[in-house]
């Protein structure tokens, strides 16, 4: 069988890991935690980088920094992880869904506006497979109203949206190192501040809500409780096998690229003769080869597609539901029909391997499964 996805091991992992153990500092921020830290922020150009436990925490300390109380709406596209939506919702949130494009499957950003209120307090797009939402027009709609915009780009590492990468336009975005992930250490995560005014407020919530930041860089002699916060760190062990990747990201990028590139390429004609629908990326967007999908005209053909490949041995997957028609998004007055986009692509959408160590004969298993269909 091929996998739909395997984790990677690219090089140095164990390595890392051994030293961040002879080290002895395996909790959060020791050494490998700072080497992912300052990688990125150089690659990114972003202020300031924080690993933690996972793509949900960052997520949950978003919600705290922006100080999300009940009654506060946030906009969240319909089509994403439930992680997008329960960071929010857990601090007393009303969840707005919105619907998404029928071409990237983001945020539908024509229909922004209208779902603005005196109450929404933050909007959240999701750069889905990698590929960058409308961010100019998001951007543009998010400051007239003053709304600050928290990039879910659990996706998009390493993708750019008019030549600036993804997860540097909002004020905050939030990167995932699940083993789903393009980068993975098991369970890991970011979140990445790009507003200055944010940066000492989220070292405080990471850090149980204490002022230990500022005691180890000697700005205080002492610490201690000074707000709301809890333990969102990665411990260092993690980050040693994540270092690993992150350092020889331009690799595991451009052997996904490839990967993505050749399904695009050689399923083209049987697409087009087939009326399935495959990824399409506007002009000035850059994805970071997270996702390859297939649309097919309809469920019934979706679910055939599936078992065909399964007996081709080939695993493949569907994505999300809308979650305004989950058992908990309808508390929210959701019903059938709300979001037809949503609707529609999730009954159609199938995903194929896609995975580092992904060989030739293996993707030629995966072609032929496909265009046998
Ligand atoms: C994977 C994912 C998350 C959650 O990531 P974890 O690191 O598993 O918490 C959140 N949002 C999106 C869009 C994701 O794909």
């Amino acid at each position: 069988m091929v996998d739909f996805n395997k984790p990677c091991i690219v090089g140095k992992e164990y390595e890392y890991i051994a030293d961040s153990i002879r080290e002895a500092h395996i909790s959060g921020d020791g050494k490998y935690s700072k080497l992912c830290h300052s990688l990125l922020e150089k690659e990114l150009g972003v202020k300031r980088v924080l690993t933690t436990p996972s793509c949900s925490h960052a997520l949950e300390m978003t919600a705290l920094l922006l100080d999300i109380k009940p009654g506060d709406e946030v906009i969240i596209p319909d089509f994403t992880f439930v992680s997008t939506v329960n960071a929010f919702v857990l601090r007393g949130a009303t969840p707005v869904f919105i619907d998404i494009r029928p071409d990237t499957l983001n945020m539908d950003e024509t229909r922004l506006e209208e779902l603005i209120t005196e109450k929404t307090r933050a909007i959240v797009p999701v750069h889905y497979a990698g590929i960058a939402c409308e961010m100019d027009t998001i951007m543009s709609i998010a400051n007239r109203h003053g709304i600050p915009v928290v990039e879910d780009n659990a996706h998009g590492l390493f993708g750019k949206y008019k030549n600036r990468w993804l997860g540097t336009i909002g004020c905050m975005a939030t990167q995932s190192f699940h083993e789903t992930k393009n980068f993975t250490c098991g369970e890991g995560g970011a979140i990445l501040i790009n507003d200055p005014a944010l940066i000492e407020k989220a070292e405080i919530i990471r850090e149980k809500g204490t002022n230990r930041s500022r005691f180890f860089r000697g700005q205080v002699d002492k610490y201690t409780w000074v707000s709301v916060g809890s333990s969102y760190l990665l411990s260092d062990i993690l980050a040693g096998f994540l270092y690993a990747q992150l350092e020889v990201w331009q690799e595991i990028q451009a052997k996904r690229k490839w990967i993505w590139q050749t399904y695009h390429s050689e399923l083209a004609a049987w697409a087009k003769s087939k009326g399935v629908v495959t990824p399409s990326v506007p002009e000035g967007i850059d994805p970071s080869w997270h996702i390859y999908y297939l649309l097919l005209p309809d469920l019934e053909q979706r679910q055939a597609m599936i078992t065909h490949l399964k007996d081709a041995g080939v695993n493949s997957v569907f994505h999300y539901l809308p979650l305004h028609l989950s058992e908990k998004g309808r508390e929210y007055g959701g019903k059938p029909g709300d979001m037809p986009v949503t609707e529609s692509v999730s009954d159609r959408l199938v995903r194929l391997p896609l995975y580092y160590d992904m060989g030739e004969l293996e993707m030629e298993q995966v072609l032929n499964a496909v265009t046998s269909f």
